[in-house]
């Protein structure tokens, strides 16, 4: 098996097996995380305080450009926590432009705020692909996403039995959707075991279906 954990914050330590898109957060040096073999970069909604934001951009610019940073992220809003909504914005938006920019995916962080990020990506028309990370919305809103061409990564939350989360899993498309470890310890493997049994295929085919959509939005 060859695993894909796409939001994670903790490098994995079986790097034969999970290939990894470790989320690194501005001003954070990449080196911190150096057996991670991919990498997102960004300014997170919950760790601006004390920063001169327009300096941090500008870092953020810059480590865009690596090549090992294959994603712009997670960025985005955050309506329980960060700054005012009106800056939280600004810094998202600042985002969508470097990743148009670098021409690499966007990954998205969006807490009470799916509306918004649904707006502003019909609003701007990207051409980058934008992945809702953590997402644990009911089935409506996930077929909204889609309709709006998002992909949406899925999280430990489908380990716990009947919840929004799960129902959406078990419902998207198969061309639209990861699966991620996030902050948590929980394994990307035991993930795969849940999402496989949600969605009612084997592993071997979610193996197929999960590494196809990360060649569609790499490659
Ligand atoms: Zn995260």
């Amino acid at each position: 098996m060859q695993y894909i954990d796409f939001h994670t914050h903790t490098p994995p330590e079986d790097k034969k097996h999970v290939r990894a898109i470790v989320s690194c957060v501005a001003p954070e040096p990449l080196e911190k995380y150096e057996n991670g073999n991919l990498f997102s970069y960004g300014i997170h909604p919950w760790y601006t305080k004390g920063h001169d934001i327009g300096k941090l951009l500008a870092h953020v610019r810059d480590m865009a450009h690596f090549n090992k940073v294959v994603a712009i992220g997670e960025a985005g809003l955050d309506k329980l926590k960060g700054p005012q909504m009106g800056e939280q914005k600004k810094i998202f938006c600042y985002h969508i432009e470097i990743s148009e920019e670098v021409k690499k995916p966007l990954i998205i962080h969006s807490v009470k705020a799916n509306n918004e990020v649904l707006r502003l990506r019909k609003k701007m028309s990207p051409l980058q692909p934008w992945i809702i990370h953590g997402f644990a919305g009911h089935p409506q809103e996930m077929q909204q996403f889609v309709d709006a061409g998002f992909y949406l990564s899925f999280g430990p939350k489908i380990l716990y039995h009947n919840n929004r989360a799960s129902e959406s899993l078990a419902e998207v498309p198969d061309d639209r959707f990861f699966l991620e470890t996030d902050h948590t310890n929980k394994t990307i493997s035991g993930l795969y075991d849940r999402a496989a049994d949600i969605r009612g295929i084997s592993l071997k085919e979610l193996e197929k279906t999960i590494n196809k959509n990360f060649k569609t939005i790499f490659d």
